[in-house]
């Protein structure tokens, strides 16, 4: 089975606050393509509504993928176009999209990833830690594994990139702060590109403390100093 040529699934970024966030390319693709697969209709129909586009929409989230997948792959093979968006940022990345992605290619099938936004890179460069190497982890596993993952993280020596959700910040920055040791820098960003969006950078300690005294609300990237790396950076100095 072969899609010939023609790309038959685009992989779009959409923005992850900022409704500016989203590139010309972009829009073209949403507007040229027949279905839009989405992880929330509701969520993407808004930002369609607000590019005025009116496209046809089909949900598409981690509790459907694997049976879902089977069925795409047949309509893009007779030549269907979709686009592959998340509810925010770049479909894959901590969302929905390897699963169809691999089948495509097992398939034949053409795919195309447009670049754009996502939330870890410019929590990364504000952090201000180096950027030449290192590590995305997304979510940490929630109770199995978790030990073990902050274990070998210790030993880590580039720069670590988590997402978290608000009600478990101050969990895993402790958790951090037990594994790598208080005197680690992290960076939390939250909020990026939107009204409240800040940047707290300092020892795990520091970090923590602040924390502790002010609500804990919004979308947060942490960004944590690479272990050895760091020792070795200030004895260069
Ligand atoms: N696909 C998205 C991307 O490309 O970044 C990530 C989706 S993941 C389900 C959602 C997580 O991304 C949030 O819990 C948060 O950790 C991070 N995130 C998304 N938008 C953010 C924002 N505006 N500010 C800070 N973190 C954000």
């Amino acid at each position: 089975m072969s899609s010939g040529e023609e790309t038959r699934l685009y992989l779009v970024p959409t923005p992850i606050g900022n409704l500016e966030d989203i590139t010309l390319r972009a829009i073209r693709i949403l507007k040229e393509v027949d279905t839009v697969l989405a992880e929330d209709t509701r969520t993407s129909g808004k930002l369609l509504q607000h590019l005025g586009i009116d496209k046809r929409m089909h949900s598409h989230h981690l509790h459907n993928e694997h049976k879902a997948v089977a069925h795409l792959i047949d309509r893009m093979s007779k030549g269907e176009k979709m686009a592959l968006v998340s509810d925010a940022g770049t479909p894959g990345i901590s969302d929905p999209g390897f699963l169809l992605v691999r089948e495509c290619l097992r398939n034949n099938i053409k795919i195309e990833c447009l670049p754009g936004p996502t939330a870890f890179v410019p929590a990364l460069l504000k952090s201000g830690f180096s950027a030449e190497r290192f590590t995305f982890e997304g979510f940490l596993p929630q109770k199995k594994g978790r030990q073990t993952r902050l274990q070998e993280l210790a030993k880590e020596e580039r720069t670590m990139i988590f997402y978290e959700s608000p009600h478990r910040l101050l969990k895993t920055l402790g958790q951090f702060s037990e594994y790598f040791g208080p005197e680690r820098q992290v960076s939390v960003s939250r909020e990026l590109t939107k009204m409240f969006e800040e940047t707290i950078t300092g020892t795990l300690a520091d970090v923590i403390q602040q924390f502790n005294q002010k609500a804990i609300k919004g979308e947060f990237v942490l960004v944590v100093e690479g272990g050895k790396a760091l020792k070795a950076s200030y004895a260069n100095e």
